[in-house]
């Protein structure tokens, strides 16, 4: 194996201890702590996994954390409301509604409904914008593509110039990531391309790419043919391909899969994400920091 592996799990766990550093000093100096709100409608299984998750990591950096469970038939009119409650709520910094909702219900919005300066997902058309502005302007940069920037940056990438390369054009990923590298900037300042579905030649854009990041859902889409031999190749698709039995648990687990031919591409890649324990855990110490962050705008100390 010549690249050098990106681990998530890793840099989340650095993230963190700083994060649980940080509020335990604006405790102490403050004597306030960032609150975070977790709002789960109905019992999906995955929603209730990745609620969990949040929870647990919101009380282990020390944050006020409220779960607000409601049911899932909770009509539209009583979720605004609740909504609402928490924009007026002052020991509250971050709102987040764990998505999907149930078809009754319109995501659009719940989620235009947030009040942007507690929107720490970043999804409300006002921290889009915010985002495509850049600079000071930028408050929450979406969880995911704020994880990858601080993995490629953590790793010492040279992102200054560099040619990025994105697969996937989503709106939670690959258009935020794009926007997030072009900006001027110590931790960007690239020449990005996008690519997609209507691409002519997708094999000559990833090969030109220094930085390649691959976010189309679509396992094993990138071969190591259309990797440039040192490049850093950031893997964000998780792609369930088969199920095994876990030699930990014994219990059924899904087998996980990314966009990217990992086993090829790792000998000529310079540096690589695993699927899973690479971008993955990124997502929700972004959460947590935005959620900080938060606070602090609110402070006048960010
Ligand atoms: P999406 O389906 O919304 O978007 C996929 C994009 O990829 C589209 O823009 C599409 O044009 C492009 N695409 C699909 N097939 C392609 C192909 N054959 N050639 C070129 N482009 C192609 O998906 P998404 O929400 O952006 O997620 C992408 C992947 O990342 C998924 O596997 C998802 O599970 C994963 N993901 C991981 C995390 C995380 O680890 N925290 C977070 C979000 C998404």
């Amino acid at each position: 194996m010549t690249a050098k592996l990106i681990m998530g799990t890793q840099v989340n766990e650095e993230i963190l201890k700083e994060i649980e550093q940080e509020v335990a000093s604006i405790k102490k100096e403050r004597g306030v702590v960032p609150g975070l709100v977790t709002i789960l409608v109905g019992e999906n299984p995955a929603s209730i996994s990745y609620v969990t998750l949040k929870v647990k990591t919101a009380n282990r950096v020390g944050f006020k954390e409220v779960q607000d469970n409601q049911p899932a038939d909770i009509s539209e009119s009583a979720l605004l409301a609740l909504i609402d409650k928490y924009n007026k709520d002052d020991s509250i910094n971050g709102i987040l509604v764990q998505l999907p909702l149930p078809k009754h219900i319109d995501e659009k919005k719940v989620l235009n409904a947030i009040d942007p300066d507690k929107d720490v997902d970043g999804f409300h058309p006002v921290n889009v914008g915010r985002l495509m502005i850049g600079g000071s302007e930028v408050k929450f940069p979406p969880c995911t593509p704020a994880g990858i920037q601080e993995l490629i940056v953590r790793s010492g990438v040279n992102t200054q110039g560099a040619e990025v390369v994105v697969v996937g054009r989503s709106n939670i990923v690959g258009k935020p990531i794009a926007n997030m590298m072009l900006q001027k900037g110590r931790n960007a300042n690239s020449t990005v391309t996008v690519v997609h579905t209507a691409t002519k030649d997708l094999a000559s854009h990833c090969l030109r790419a220094d930085i390649l990041i691959v976010a189309a859902g679509v396992p094993g889409l990138v071969k190591p043919e259309w990797i440039k031999p040192g490049a850093c190749v950031i893997d964000v698709g998780v792609n369930r391909v088969g199920e095994k039995i876990s030699e930990k648990t014994g219990k059924k687990v899904a087998i996980l899969r990314g966009d990217v031919d990992f086993e090829a591409a790792k000998e000529i890649a310079g540096f690589i994400t695993p699927v899973p324990g690479g971008v993955g855990p990124m997502t929700i110490a972004m959460l947590m920091k935005n959620t900080l962050n938060s606070l602090k705008f609110k402070l006048g100390i960010a």
